[in-house]
């Protein structure tokens, strides 16, 4: 499991890199049949975790920002990752965490617009990659229940088309409004084009609530949020425990680019596994370490599922063709 020692972070930000963009770096390649030779190989992880989803009848699948990367969406990791999707951002001298910030629409809408704007339109853009659809076929052709739990607030389950009843977006949606005041709970779903001036990322249009006029803004939990209007998310949040309670076991968690930074979605993967006796499946290739019988799977979102279904029409059980 030794697999990072002696590799300086820069390196292992490379490895990160390459991953993330697909772009073909020599290095990586070593480091990658290092991985298959320490793990035992990525195939019989996949094959594991095949057998784990076909002996179960309920799936939990939680996704953190890794999840959307092979669909193309940028992940915003660290300062550079941030840069790297908007540049204009890195000549201001602001990171995520500054563009993030609930004040902007308070102090300069326009610029506080400009971020969530942009991201809106990419979203609505993007079209969710084959993994989305994977995670469908296991569920319809095992009869399975199933949750989605996401820390992402693209839409991008919604999008590949998993019903709005059984999805929990812990940190909100921004497909969603509600007011800067806020003058009510009231939150609405955002139908409006907004363009942003990529030179200096402000919105050219401001949304206001209807309600009382004054500055709209996504809902989202941001950084340093204290108006977040939770009800839609506690909403879900209540279906999910609802769910929960009638499921059937076995239970398999499927858990997709979920970071350390914020580990909310980790720890509520690990959750069911301690109360519900669930194996989770941990797909990630940075941060995938967990502990038998769990398993983790040292690879990116897309491979990691086709890894898997690979492995499931293999076993000859599921019906080959039926995939
Ligand atoms: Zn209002």
């Amino acid at each position: 499991m030794v697999i990072f020692a002696g590799i300086s972070r820069s390196c292992v930000e490379l490895i990160y890199d390459h991953i993330f963009n697909l772009n073909p770096v020599p290095f990586l390649k070593i480091q990658r049949e290092g991985f298959l030779k320490t793990m035992d190989n990525l195939t019989g992880l996949f094959k594991e975790a095949a057998m784990a989803i076909k002996n179960s009848r309920t799936m939990i699948i939680t996704a953190g920002a890794g999840a959307g990367v092979d669909s193309g969406l940028p992940d915003y990791r660290g300062d550079k990752g941030f840069w790297k999707a908007y540049p204009m951002y890195e000549k201001l001298g602001i990171n995520y965490y500054d563009a993030a910030n609930p004040v902007h629409f308070g102090d300069d809408p326009a610029f506080g617009w400009g971020f969530y704007a942009h991201r809106i339109d990419l979203y609505r853009r993007t079209l969710p990659h084959q993994g989305f659809g994977l995670l469908q076929e296991w569920i319809k052709h095992y009869g399975m229940d199933y949750f989605v739990v996401t820390s992402n607030v693209d839409g991008q389950f919604q999008k590949a088309g998993f019903p709005e009843k059984s999805i929990f977006e812990v940190h909100g949606s921004i497909h969603y409004l509600q007011c800067t005041v806020p003058c009510s709970y009231d939150i609405w779903e955002n139908t409006e084009e907004i363009p942003v001036d990529l030179s200096t990322m402000r919105a050219r249009k401001i949304l206001r609530c209807p309600r009382c006029g004054a500055v709209s803004r996504p809902n989202v939990l941001m950084f340093g949020d204290f108006s977040w209007i939770s009800n839609r998310s506690d909403r879900q949040r209540s279906s999910y425990h609802s769910f929960l309670k009638n499921c059937p076991s076995p239970m398999v968690v499927v858990e997709i680019g979920a970071g350390t930074v914020i580990s909310t979605i980790r720890n509520m993967g690990e959750s069911l596994g301690r109360t519900y006796k669930a194996r989770l499946i941990r797909i990630n290739p940075r941060d995938y370490r967990i502990s038998p019988p769990h398993i983790s799977i040292p690879c990116g979102a897309l491979e990691g599922l086709t890894g898997i279904q690979n492995a499931l029409w293999s076993t000859g059980t599921c019906g080959a063709g039926t995939f």
